[in-house]
């Protein structure tokens, strides 16, 4: 029979998938011998069983109280008893950590009976009222669908009534009045009294957690966060340990090093006589940790030995809830903690400094979309007014936007939106997604708003106690100073600085640093990132190039770590005064004119190669032969149709009139379809050789100079070996013809499905070939690039149809099947067959990661995404971890 409930003792950290990450974690330290609270997890695998069939796997219910008895036994007290109840917290806890999005219900088992027994037995009435206000409301809202909003307004209306400010100041009789409220709300809501039978609690509790895996606010974080939807969660169920027994007694969160920035330290957030999640509410201000020490010096002493096995044992960053009961220290929880993108860098150097981990492990711990965000620019605070406010810099970047202070305003915005609230709760989570940047005026660096930020990549300053936000009038002040939706603010997630304007960005030091401006040295993170880069250039077997057309994103393309260009588009050569040319060429009506067109513009195309072949002396570019269709050259149709309307007979118009009619013959249904790439070559006489000669002569230009140039001509849009034979006989007789030119290997394009489905044939006149990913998963899918991206995805990505834009991370089962295919048909016939990508794709992390597997030379890509292909090229290349 099918194990579905593991006590903490007979667990363990690599059992993630089966316990989740909360009771992997917890049986892990149980091992460890850590002051862990007895207790067991119900696994995802029963979780899955709920789901898909409405019904608990059978055995289950005298499985858990088999375990129940366990935990009883431990603790010496009963689930039930009247006169000392043992009480049970269960908590959600899924494969990956997804925090604030699931539930906990704690003091499960406290009835009417039981309240005066937990009393008597802790000697304190005032504690055992507060318990059972605590399961009243969580269990109503979590098991019964009760709007948490009536539970705190009630508690709110009652601490007024008492004239406290705070629940703690809140009297025994306050709290049992209290909990008659909570019981009348919570039969409004249900017609049934709160359910007086521990293990009806219980199962309600289980089974709350298992459908609370399915709420809107879990699949919009799944969907963010690319985790599947079909893994289900763990439940844990273990024995309550009381922070709310007085001042003696508490509950924090604790980092074993500064998540923001990676200084190692104990840090955290302390809260005396409190419960569970009265921490991350961000509803009472914390406490430094460090005031632990004084407050209690045995315990912080504990934590902080705790925290050392933690951390020397998960060779990591860990992060951990615990409770104080009465000067007694539990551990509730760890796990391998969030961190930012710098911090991930500094943290990897600092763990091999220490000795804890080898450097090819410090690169697996670190990734390109990390060293993306830390190339974000930064504010010029130079000429900055002063700052309005400053709080908690909780998640870095430089976030500048107009604020809204709820969800449905930040999702609905069109421009970038700065969300302001006092604190979130998962409900924010689609304003979150929305915005740029996160402002609140409640909490520390561990409330919800902040972890949630740092996972998503969000700016966020937090715990900004100035602001006083008024959500309902849109509106927040500061002192005299009202500030209200719609104005411009930034916010500065490095230093925690709100100003009351757009500020200018300048580049990141990490950018500085490629750029050859600041030295490896200049600052940890620097240091770090250049020590991951240095490893991964080292470990990795893709070549990375650029995709670059001007000299100028040539040369930052070299400083980038460039090993050559990869893509050097024509296009973009054509444009600006020489559009005239252009139109020349498609107007002529003799081959005399299409010649005095072309001569004109072939000095122009040399001085181009030329100057870039310069820039890349000893490295291969890869020059695309023109592409686009010739019509993007000229005015649009609609703007010579409204100029020609207005004065028909016009002399002076009779230019427009010849260029309408020629627009009017090119017009294509389906232009990207249509005349372009190869088919330009094949069909405009003397264009593609226009451009060989260019490239030749340039070539022989530099080589004379005493230069080193290494130019490849790429045919674009081939399907047919024909095509692509065609165009390299006309290319090798141009080049025959040019004095002093070195060989210029010929390949082509790989971007028409058909192409790669007869790679073998291709290869056979192709020195190289290079998937153009764009079109190759545009026409693959059968999707117009340029439109989809607006109206179809976003519905597909609701649906669940996609779980993200094939053009931004390559389909692995659609197209990359027909890449494989492609290196496959084209190897066979020329084993040493040079074969790269220069689509979008190229600087993608998961994507270059599938480029390596599949057998790829190089990868090219933007400039500034080369230092990210660079790292996950050397990640891709590692061994698996041991
Ligand atoms: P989340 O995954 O949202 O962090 P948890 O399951 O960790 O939710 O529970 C939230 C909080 O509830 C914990 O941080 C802890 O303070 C409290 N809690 C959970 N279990 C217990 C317990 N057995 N005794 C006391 N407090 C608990
Ligand atoms: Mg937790
Ligand atoms: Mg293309």
């Amino acid at each position: 029979m099918r194990t579905y409930v593991y006590d903490f003792a007979d667990g363990g950290m690599d059992m993630k998938d089966l316990l989740g990450g909360k009771g992997a974690n917890l049986a892990e330290m149980t091992r460890l011998g850590l002051p862990v609270p007895p207790g067991f997890t119900i696994t995802t695998e029963a979780c899955r069983t709920y789901l898909d069939t409405g019904d608990l796997p059978e055995g289950l219910s005298a499985c858990v109280a088999a375990h129940v008895s366990r935990v009883e036994s431990l603790m010496g007290r009963e689930l039930g008893n009247p006169a000392d109840p043992l009480l049970l917290s269960v908590r959600s806890g899924g494969r990956f950590s997804m925090p604030g999005m699931m539930e906990t219900i704690l003091d499960i088992g406290l009835t009417d009976a039981g309240v005066a027994g937990l009393a008597a037995a802790s000697g304190d009435e005032r504690f055992a009222w507060d318990c059972y206000r605590r399961l009243i409301s969580m269990y109503g809202s979590t098991v019964e669908g009760v709007p948490g909003e009536e539970f705190e307004q009630a508690l709110a209306s009652h601490r007024r009534a008492a004239g406290v400010a705070t629940d703690p100041e809140l009297s025994a009789s306050d709290l049992r009045d209290l909990v008659e409220e909570y019981k009348k709300i919570f039969h409004a809501h249900t017609g049934r009294p709160f359910p007086q039978d521990p293990a009806e609690q219980l199962e309600g509790a289980v089974l709350a957690v298992f459908r609370s895996w399915n709420t809107e606010r879990a699949r919009v974080y799944r969907r963010a966060e690319h985790i599947p939807d079909d893994l289900g969660t763990a439940v844990n169920v273990m024995a309550m340990v009381y922070g709310n027994r007085g001042p003696r007694s508490g509950t924090g969160v604790a980092f074993t090093r500064d998540p923001a920035t990676g200084a190692r330290g104990v840090y955290g957030d302390y809260l005396p006589n409190a419960q569970g999640e009265d921490v991350v509410a961000g509803i009472r201000d914390t406490l430094p940790l460090q005031e632990l020490a004084r407050l209690d010096a045995p315990s912080f002493a504990r934590l902080g030995s705790a925290m050392e096995t933690l951390e020397r044992h998960y060779r990591d960053l860990c992060d951990i809830e615990f409770t104080i009961e009465e000067g007694r220290l539990w551990l509730l929880q760890t796990r391998v903690g969030k961190r930012t993108a710098a911090a991930a860098f500094i943290i990897a150097a600092q763990l091999v400094d220490e000795g804890t981990i080898d450097l090819d492990e410090a690169l697996r711990r670190v990734d390109g979309t990390r060293l993306a965000r830390l190339m974000f620019p930064r504010f010029d605070l130079s000429g900055a007014p002063e700052p309005i406010t400053t709080g908690v810099p909780a998640s870095p970047g430089a976030a500048c936007g107009r604020v809204v202070f709820d969800s449905r305003r930040a999702a609905e915005a069109t421009g970038p939106v700065i969300l302001v609230r006092r604190e979130t709760n998962p409900d924010d989570l689609p304003g979150m997604l929305a915005a740029t940047g996160i402002l609140t005026s409640r909490g520390g660096k561990t409330s919800h708003a902040a972890v949630v930020a740092r996972g998503l990549g969000r700016t966020c300053v937090c715990g900004a106690e100035e602001l006083d936000v008024d959500a309902e009038g849109r509106m927040f002040r500061v002192g005299d100073l009202v500030v209200r939706e719609g104005d411009l603010l930034s916010v500065d997630g490095a230093t925690g600085k709100v100003y009351l304007t757009a500020l200018p960005v300048r580049p990141s030091p990490v950018v500085r640093y490629f750029e050859g401006e600041l030295e490896a040295g200049s600052s940890p993170l620097v240091s770090a990132v250049d020590r991951m880069m240095a490893r991964a250039d080292a470990v990795r077997r893709l070549e990375v190039q650029a995709n670059a057309d001007t000299p100028e994103d040539a040369a930052r393309a070299r400083r980038f770590g460039a090993a050559g260009i990869g893509l050097c588009r024509t296009e973009h050569m054509f444009l600006g005064e020489r559009r005239a040319l252009v139109e020349r060429l498609i107007l002529a009506e003799e081959e005399g004119d299409v010649r005095a067109a072309l001569d004109a513009l072939l000095p122009l195309q040399r001085a181009d190669f030329t100057r870039i072949l310069e820039v890349m002396d000893g490295l291969p570019v890869t020059i695309r032969l023109l592409d686009p269709p010739l019509h993007e050259f000229l005015p649009s149709l609609e703007e010579l149709v409204a100029r020609t309307a207005a004065a028909p007979d016009d002399p002076a118009l009779e230019h427009d009139r010849t260029m309408l009619s020629a627009v009017r013959r090119m017009h294509e249904s389906n232009p990207m379809l249509g005349l372009r790439g190869v088919r330009l070559g094949l069909l405009v006489p003397g264009l593609f050789a226009m451009q060989v000669q260019a490239i030749g002569e340039a070539a022989a230009h530099r080589a004379a100079a005493g230069g080193h140039p290494l130019p490849e001509i790429m045919v674009p849009l081939v399907g047919d070996v024909r095509e692509l034979a065609a165009v390299r006989a006309e290319a090798e007789r141009v080049l025959a013809g040019v004095a002093g030119a070195p060989p210029i290997p010929i390949g082509t394009m790989i971007e028409v499905p058909r192409a790669a489905l007869t790679a073998g044939d291709i290869a056979r006149e192709a020195e190289f070939f290079s998937f153009g990913t764009n079109d190759l998963t545009q026409m693959t899918w059968g999707f117009s690039r340029d439109d989809v991206e607006g109206t179809i995805f976003p519905a597909y990505l609701r649906l669940g149809v996609i779980d993200e834009s094939p053009f931004e991370s390559i389909d692995r089962r659609g197209v990359g099947r027909l890449v494989r295919l492609a290196v496959e048909g084209g190897r066979a016939v020329r084993p040493d067959l040079r074969i790269g990508v220069c689509g979008e794709h190229g600087g993608d992390p998961a994507s270059v990661r599938f480029f390596h597997e599949t057998g790829l030379d190089y990868v090219s890509c933007s400039p500034y995404r080369i230092p990210i292909a660079r790292l996950e090229a050397g990640r891709a290349a590692l061994p698996a971890s041991t």
